[in-house]
Protein backbone atom coordinates (compact mmCIF):
# COMPACT_ATOMS: atom_id res chain seq x y z
CA UNK A 1 0.00 0.00 0.00
CA UNK A 2 0.99 3.62 -0.52
CA UNK A 3 2.33 5.95 2.09
CA UNK A 4 2.72 9.59 2.55
CA UNK A 5 6.11 10.82 3.96
CA UNK A 6 5.84 14.17 5.39
CA UNK A 7 9.07 15.64 6.45
CA UNK A 8 9.20 19.09 9.40
CA UNK A 9 9.15 21.32 6.22
CA UNK A 10 6.30 20.41 4.97
CA UNK A 11 4.21 19.47 8.57
CA UNK A 12 5.76 23.26 9.30
CA UNK A 13 3.96 24.30 5.73
CA UNK A 14 0.47 23.28 6.59
CA UNK A 15 0.38 23.87 10.42
CA UNK A 16 -0.47 26.66 11.95
CA UNK A 17 -1.19 28.05 15.49
CA UNK A 18 -4.24 29.25 14.73
CA UNK A 19 -5.46 25.77 13.28
CA UNK A 20 -3.93 23.89 15.94
CA UNK A 21 -6.21 26.11 18.84
CA UNK A 22 -9.26 25.43 16.83
CA UNK A 23 -8.16 21.44 16.20
CA UNK A 24 -7.09 20.80 19.88
CA UNK A 25 -10.29 22.09 21.48
CA UNK A 26 -12.28 20.01 18.97
CA UNK A 27 -10.14 16.93 20.39
CA UNK A 28 -10.76 17.54 23.77
CA UNK A 29 -14.44 17.88 23.40
CA UNK A 30 -14.40 14.72 21.14
CA UNK A 31 -12.58 12.79 23.31
CA UNK A 32 -14.93 13.55 26.62
CA UNK A 33 -18.22 12.46 24.05
CA UNK A 34 -16.39 9.19 23.37
CA UNK A 35 -15.30 9.77 20.15
CA UNK A 36 -12.00 8.99 20.00
CA UNK A 37 -10.07 6.60 22.65
CA UNK A 38 -6.76 7.20 24.16
CA UNK A 39 -4.91 4.23 24.41
CA UNK A 40 -2.41 3.79 27.41
CA UNK A 41 0.57 5.90 27.27
CA UNK A 42 4.59 3.99 27.85
CA UNK A 43 7.44 6.10 28.92
CA UNK A 44 10.51 4.31 29.51
CA UNK A 45 14.13 5.66 30.81
CA UNK A 46 17.38 4.47 28.28
CA UNK A 47 19.71 5.12 30.62
CA UNK A 48 22.81 4.58 28.90
CA UNK A 49 22.11 6.90 25.93
CA UNK A 50 20.46 9.15 28.89
CA UNK A 51 17.33 9.01 26.83
CA UNK A 52 13.53 9.13 28.24
CA UNK A 53 11.16 6.84 25.22
CA UNK A 54 7.56 6.85 25.15
CA UNK A 55 4.68 5.99 22.84
CA UNK A 56 1.21 7.79 22.55
CA UNK A 57 -1.64 6.30 20.58
CA UNK A 58 -4.99 6.55 20.15
CA UNK A 59 -8.11 6.16 17.65
CA UNK A 60 -10.04 9.07 16.00
CA UNK A 61 -13.10 7.02 15.72
CA UNK A 62 -14.93 9.76 13.12
CA UNK A 63 -11.99 9.49 10.69
CA UNK A 64 -11.29 6.38 10.52
CA UNK A 65 -7.47 7.08 11.93
CA UNK A 66 -5.39 5.18 14.35
CA UNK A 67 -1.59 6.46 15.04
CA UNK A 68 0.90 7.02 17.22
CA UNK A 69 3.69 9.11 17.86
CA UNK A 70 7.02 7.71 19.56
CA UNK A 71 9.78 9.28 20.61
CA UNK A 72 10.82 11.80 23.78
CA UNK A 73 13.93 13.87 25.35
CA UNK A 74 17.71 13.11 24.70
CA UNK A 75 18.46 15.51 26.67
CA UNK A 76 22.78 15.66 25.53
CA UNK A 77 21.83 15.90 22.15
CA UNK A 78 22.29 19.58 21.45
CA UNK A 79 25.45 19.86 23.48
CA UNK A 80 27.13 16.52 21.93
CA UNK A 81 25.64 16.18 18.66
CA UNK A 82 23.90 19.43 17.57
CA UNK A 83 20.82 17.32 17.26
CA UNK A 84 16.90 18.50 18.91
CA UNK A 85 16.88 17.32 22.14
CA UNK A 86 13.41 16.85 21.27
CA UNK A 87 12.48 13.64 19.29
CA UNK A 88 9.45 12.93 17.55
CA UNK A 89 7.85 10.73 14.76
CA UNK A 90 4.42 9.99 13.94
CA UNK A 91 2.63 6.85 11.79
CA UNK A 92 -1.26 6.99 10.65
CA UNK A 93 -3.01 4.27 9.95
CA UNK A 94 -6.00 2.99 8.08
CA UNK A 95 -8.33 2.17 11.27
CA UNK A 96 -10.11 -0.29 8.87
CA UNK A 97 -7.68 -2.17 7.54
CA UNK A 98 -4.66 -1.54 10.45
CA UNK A 99 -2.53 -0.11 6.76
CA UNK A 100 -0.30 2.13 7.66
CA UNK A 101 -0.86 5.67 5.26
CA UNK A 102 1.10 8.14 6.52
CA UNK A 103 4.66 8.67 7.99
CA UNK A 104 5.63 11.90 9.29
CA UNK A 105 8.05 14.45 11.28
CA UNK A 106 6.05 15.09 14.97
CA UNK A 107 8.76 17.89 16.08
CA UNK A 108 6.67 20.87 14.84
CA UNK A 109 3.22 19.05 15.90
CA UNK A 110 3.83 18.48 19.65
CA UNK A 111 5.33 22.20 19.79
CA UNK A 112 2.67 23.64 18.30
CA UNK A 113 0.03 21.53 19.49
CA UNK A 114 0.83 22.13 23.31
CA UNK A 115 0.72 25.32 22.51
CA UNK A 116 -2.19 25.23 21.26
CA UNK A 117 -3.49 23.35 24.25
CA UNK A 118 -2.68 26.06 27.12
CA UNK A 119 -4.16 28.72 24.59
CA UNK A 120 -7.77 26.49 24.58
CA UNK A 121 -7.25 26.57 28.17
CA UNK A 122 -6.88 29.96 28.93
CA UNK A 123 -9.64 30.93 26.32
CA UNK A 124 -11.83 29.03 28.96
CA UNK A 125 -10.12 29.46 32.62
CA UNK A 126 -8.47 32.39 32.19
CA UNK A 127 -10.22 36.15 32.95
CA UNK A 128 -11.40 37.26 29.60
CA UNK A 129 -9.49 41.02 30.33
CA UNK A 130 -6.51 39.18 31.60
CA UNK A 131 -3.68 41.67 31.05
CA UNK A 132 -0.19 40.48 32.20
CA UNK A 133 1.59 37.08 31.76
CA UNK A 134 4.61 35.68 33.62
CA UNK A 135 6.61 32.58 31.61
CA UNK A 136 8.65 30.58 33.51
CA UNK A 137 11.38 29.19 31.47
CA UNK A 138 12.74 31.04 27.99
CA UNK A 139 13.14 27.59 25.78
CA UNK A 140 10.68 26.12 23.08
CA UNK A 141 6.75 26.25 24.82
CA UNK A 142 7.83 29.59 26.93
CA UNK A 143 7.84 31.13 23.43
CA UNK A 144 5.47 29.17 21.67
CA UNK A 145 2.90 29.27 24.89
CA UNK A 146 3.19 33.33 24.67
CA UNK A 147 2.03 33.03 20.87
CA UNK A 148 -0.94 30.82 21.44
CA UNK A 149 -1.71 33.82 24.72
CA UNK A 150 -1.73 36.47 22.19
CA UNK A 151 -4.39 34.72 19.95
CA UNK A 152 -6.82 34.54 22.93
CA UNK A 153 -6.31 37.98 24.90
CA UNK A 154 -4.77 41.43 24.72
CA UNK A 155 -1.83 40.97 26.61
CA UNK A 156 -0.09 44.49 27.80
CA UNK A 157 3.05 42.83 29.74
CA UNK A 158 4.88 39.85 29.88
CA UNK A 159 7.39 38.88 32.65
CA UNK A 160 10.09 36.27 31.77
CA UNK A 161 11.56 33.91 34.55
CA UNK A 162 14.38 31.23 33.71
CA UNK A 163 17.34 29.51 34.90
CA UNK A 164 18.82 30.76 31.63
CA UNK A 165 18.89 34.44 32.42
CA UNK A 166 21.23 34.90 28.85
CA UNK A 167 18.27 33.60 27.10
CA UNK A 168 15.78 35.03 28.63
CA UNK A 169 17.05 38.51 28.40
CA UNK A 170 17.59 37.70 24.81
CA UNK A 171 13.87 37.06 24.43
CA UNK A 172 12.88 39.81 26.52
CA UNK A 173 14.76 42.26 24.25
CA UNK A 174 13.14 40.56 21.30
CA UNK A 175 9.45 40.82 22.86
CA UNK A 176 10.09 44.83 23.07
CA UNK A 177 11.27 44.96 19.88
CA UNK A 178 8.01 43.75 18.78
CA UNK A 179 5.96 46.49 20.61
CA UNK A 180 5.60 44.40 24.07
CA UNK A 181 6.42 44.99 27.35
CA UNK A 182 8.63 42.63 28.89
CA UNK A 183 11.12 42.58 32.07
CA UNK A 184 13.05 39.05 33.21
CA UNK A 185 11.95 39.50 36.70
CA UNK A 186 11.87 37.16 39.55
CA UNK A 187 8.50 38.42 41.20
CA UNK A 188 6.81 37.65 37.96
CA UNK A 189 4.05 35.52 39.21
CA UNK A 190 2.68 37.86 41.65
CA UNK A 191 1.54 39.92 39.20
CA UNK A 192 0.47 37.63 36.64
CA UNK A 193 -3.36 37.59 35.39
CA UNK A 194 -1.95 34.04 33.61
CA UNK A 195 1.51 31.91 35.01
CA UNK A 196 2.70 29.42 32.13
CA UNK A 197 5.23 27.23 33.53
CA UNK A 198 7.73 25.48 30.69
CA UNK A 199 10.38 24.02 32.70
CA UNK A 200 11.56 20.33 32.76
CA UNK A 201 12.17 21.36 37.04
CA UNK A 202 12.03 18.57 39.37
CA UNK A 203 11.65 20.81 42.30
CA UNK A 204 8.80 23.15 42.13
CA UNK A 205 9.63 26.89 41.40
CA UNK A 206 6.51 28.19 41.78
CA UNK A 207 3.79 28.08 44.68
CA UNK A 208 0.35 28.91 44.32
CA UNK A 209 0.13 30.19 47.61
CA UNK A 210 2.00 33.90 45.57
CA UNK A 211 -0.87 34.10 42.72
CA UNK A 212 -2.71 37.20 43.03
CA UNK A 213 -7.05 36.83 43.05
CA UNK A 214 -8.16 35.90 39.96
CA UNK A 215 -4.63 34.08 38.41
CA UNK A 216 -4.74 31.01 35.96
CA UNK A 217 -1.70 28.90 35.54
CA UNK A 218 -1.07 26.35 32.94
CA UNK A 219 1.63 23.65 34.42
CA UNK A 220 2.87 23.28 30.82
CA UNK A 221 6.54 21.33 31.71
CA UNK A 222 5.74 18.73 33.95
CA UNK A 223 4.98 15.55 30.98
CA UNK A 224 6.96 13.09 33.24
CA UNK A 225 7.41 10.79 36.13
CA UNK A 226 9.08 12.92 39.11
CA UNK A 227 8.89 16.60 37.54
CA UNK A 228 7.29 19.19 39.15
CA UNK A 229 7.23 23.10 38.65
CA UNK A 230 4.42 23.98 41.03
CA UNK A 231 3.86 23.42 44.57
CA UNK A 232 -0.05 23.50 44.89
CA UNK A 233 -1.49 24.31 48.08
CA UNK A 234 -5.54 24.25 48.38
CA UNK A 235 -5.85 27.79 47.51
CA UNK A 236 -6.29 26.82 44.13
CA UNK A 237 -10.19 26.83 43.36
CA UNK A 238 -10.80 25.18 39.90
CA UNK A 239 -7.91 22.40 38.77
CA UNK A 240 -8.44 21.06 35.58
CA UNK A 241 -6.02 18.68 33.78
CA UNK A 242 -6.23 17.18 30.12
CA UNK A 243 -6.43 13.60 31.51
CA UNK A 244 -6.56 12.07 34.99
CA UNK A 245 -4.94 8.61 34.14
CA UNK A 246 -1.73 10.91 32.77
CA UNK A 247 -1.96 13.85 35.16
CA UNK A 248 -2.12 11.48 38.69
CA UNK A 249 1.56 9.99 37.33
CA UNK A 250 3.19 12.54 34.75
CA UNK A 251 1.65 15.57 35.37
CA UNK A 252 1.69 18.24 38.55
CA UNK A 253 -1.21 15.61 39.93
CA UNK A 254 1.11 13.15 40.48
CA UNK A 255 2.78 14.45 43.96
CA UNK A 256 -0.09 13.24 46.15
CA UNK A 257 -3.16 14.53 44.82
CA UNK A 258 -6.21 12.33 45.25
CA UNK A 259 -8.97 12.69 42.03
CA UNK A 260 -11.42 14.56 44.46
CA UNK A 261 -9.12 17.67 44.12
CA UNK A 262 -9.44 17.63 40.15
CA UNK A 263 -12.36 20.00 39.25
CA UNK A 264 -12.45 19.03 35.70
CA UNK A 265 -10.53 16.93 32.48
CA UNK A 266 -10.48 19.73 30.10
CA UNK A 267 -12.53 18.01 27.93
CA UNK A 268 -15.82 18.70 29.79
CA UNK A 269 -15.40 22.12 29.94
CA UNK A 270 -14.41 22.60 26.44
CA UNK A 271 -17.60 20.25 25.92
CA UNK A 272 -20.07 22.82 27.72
CA UNK A 273 -20.27 20.03 30.76
CA UNK A 274 -18.70 22.00 33.13
CA UNK A 275 -17.92 25.84 33.57
CA UNK A 276 -15.07 27.66 33.43
CA UNK A 277 -14.36 30.40 35.16
CA UNK A 278 -17.32 31.69 36.63
CA UNK A 279 -15.81 34.86 38.88
CA UNK A 280 -13.17 36.81 38.72
CA UNK A 281 -11.74 36.17 42.25
CA UNK A 282 -11.37 32.36 41.54
CA UNK A 283 -7.54 31.17 40.91
CA UNK A 284 -7.58 28.03 38.37
CA UNK A 285 -5.06 25.57 37.26
CA UNK A 286 -4.27 23.76 33.97
CA UNK A 287 -2.16 20.82 34.45
CA UNK A 288 -1.11 19.50 30.57
CA UNK A 289 0.59 16.62 29.84
CA UNK A 290 0.29 16.18 26.24
CA UNK A 291 -2.71 13.54 25.14
CA UNK A 292 -2.59 11.92 22.09
CA UNK A 293 -5.88 12.86 20.55
CA UNK A 294 -3.96 16.22 20.08
CA UNK A 295 -0.99 14.61 18.05
CA UNK A 296 -3.83 12.72 16.32
CA UNK A 297 -6.30 15.44 15.44
CA UNK A 298 -3.65 18.11 13.86
CA UNK A 299 -2.20 15.06 12.43
CA UNK A 300 -4.69 13.90 10.81
CA UNK A 301 -5.51 17.52 9.71
CA UNK A 302 -1.89 17.87 8.01
CA UNK A 303 -2.12 14.42 6.19
CA UNK A 304 -5.88 15.07 4.72
CA UNK A 305 -3.94 18.80 3.71
CA UNK A 306 -0.85 17.14 2.65
CA UNK A 307 -2.50 14.20 0.13
CA UNK A 308 -4.90 17.01 -1.34
CA UNK A 309 -1.89 19.60 -2.10
CA UNK A 310 0.06 16.84 -3.51
CA UNK A 311 2.52 18.02 -0.68
CA UNK A 312 5.15 14.99 0.77
CA UNK A 313 6.33 11.89 -0.79
CA UNK A 314 4.40 8.52 -1.67
CA UNK A 315 6.24 5.58 -1.02
CA UNK A 316 4.83 1.71 -1.59
CA UNK A 317 5.25 -0.43 1.51
P1 LIG B 1 13.51 23.87 26.56
O1 LIG B 1 14.73 23.10 26.95
O2 LIG B 1 13.48 24.53 25.22
O3 LIG B 1 13.25 25.02 27.65
C1 LIG B 1 13.28 24.80 29.03
C2 LIG B 1 13.51 26.13 29.73
O4 LIG B 1 13.36 25.96 31.15
C3 LIG B 1 14.89 26.75 29.52
O5 LIG B 1 14.72 28.12 29.27
C4 LIG B 1 15.59 26.54 30.86
O6 LIG B 1 16.55 27.53 31.14
C5 LIG B 1 14.42 26.67 31.80
N1 LIG B 1 14.62 26.05 33.12
C6 LIG B 1 15.01 24.79 33.39
N2 LIG B 1 15.01 24.57 34.70
C7 LIG B 1 14.61 25.72 35.30
C8 LIG B 1 14.41 26.13 36.65
N3 LIG B 1 14.61 25.31 37.64
N4 LIG B 1 13.99 27.40 36.87
C9 LIG B 1 13.76 28.26 35.85
N5 LIG B 1 13.93 27.92 34.55
C10 LIG B 1 14.35 26.67 34.30
O7 LIG B 1 12.30 22.88 26.72
P2 LIG B 1 10.82 22.99 26.09
O8 LIG B 1 10.78 22.29 24.76
O9 LIG B 1 10.36 24.39 26.16
O10 LIG B 1 9.99 22.07 27.10
C11 LIG B 1 9.79 22.50 28.42
C12 LIG B 1 9.08 21.44 29.24
O11 LIG B 1 7.79 21.20 28.68
C13 LIG B 1 9.77 20.08 29.27
O12 LIG B 1 9.64 19.51 30.55
C14 LIG B 1 8.98 19.27 28.25
O13 LIG B 1 9.08 17.89 28.48
C15 LIG B 1 7.59 19.81 28.52
N6 LIG B 1 6.63 19.61 27.44
C16 LIG B 1 5.34 19.34 27.80
C17 LIG B 1 4.37 19.14 26.83
C18 LIG B 1 2.96 18.90 27.21
O14 LIG B 1 2.18 18.45 26.36
N7 LIG B 1 2.55 19.20 28.42
C19 LIG B 1 4.73 19.19 25.46
C20 LIG B 1 6.04 19.52 25.12
C21 LIG B 1 6.99 19.73 26.13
Amino acid sequence: NEVLILNQEEVKEILHLEKAIELVEECYTEFNENKSVIYPAVREIVDEHEGIFGIKSSYLIGDKMIGLKAGGFWKNNMARKQKMNHQSTMVLFNAETGEPTCLLDANHITITRTAAAGAVAAKHLAKKDSQTVAIIGSGVQAKVQLSGLLHQFSIKKVYVYSRATEAAEQWVTELINQGISAENAQEAVVNADIVVTTTPSYTPIVKTSWLKQGAHVNAIGSDTKGKNEVQMDKSIDKVVCDLWEQSSIMGELQHGFAKEFLYAEIGEITGLVKKGRETDEEITMFDSTGISVQDMKVAAYVYKKAKKEGIGQIIKL
